[in-house]
């Protein structure tokens, strides 16, 4: 992918501080970071969302995260993190190749995930959840 910021990282051709890397996954440190010490995971092959990515880079990117997540906790951290991934526009994905964040988190720090909540109508909830099963 020519014009993806990702794939110029992983192919060395812009820098970035590398946390970690194996034949199928690649991560580094946020240059913006919600908190020092955010660490992004990616999976060499480019792909746009998690449904796009195949099993194995799926399989290959959410154990890095996991190993990524305890040497965060082991070296500075406090084994408190979130993890979150942005897929599509609507969520607020801004670089278009997959990627997990994780965010080391620190007691009264600034960050908030915080979500308000909407309400389900009367037998709307199974409505949801029939919608959802004819699909998968
Ligand atoms: P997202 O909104 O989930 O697409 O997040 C993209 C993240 O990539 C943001 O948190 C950016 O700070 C980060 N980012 C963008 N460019 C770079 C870069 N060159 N090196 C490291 N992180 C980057
Ligand atoms: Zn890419």
């Amino acid at each position: 992918m020519e014009d993806c910021i990702f794939c110029k990282i992983i192919d060395g051709k812009i820098p970035a501080a590398k946390i970690y890397e194996d034949n199928k996954v690649f991560s580094f440190l946020d240059i913006m970071p919600a908190n020092k010490g955010h660490c992004l995971v990616v999976p060499r092959r480019h792909s746009v969302t998690l449904i796009e990515m195949s099993e194995d880079d799926l399989v290959a990117t959410v154990k890095a995260a996991k190993k990524i997540a305890s040497a965060l906790s082991l070296s500075f951290g406090n084994g408190s993190f979130n993890i979150v991934m942005n897929n599509g526009k609507e969520a607020g994905q801004l670089v278009n190749h997959a990627h997990i964040h994780i965010i080391p988190r620190f007691q009264k720090d600034r960050l908030r995930i915080k979500w308000s909540h909407v309400k389900y109508d009367d037998n709307e909830i199974k409505e949801y959840a029939e919608k959802i099963r004819k699909f998968i």
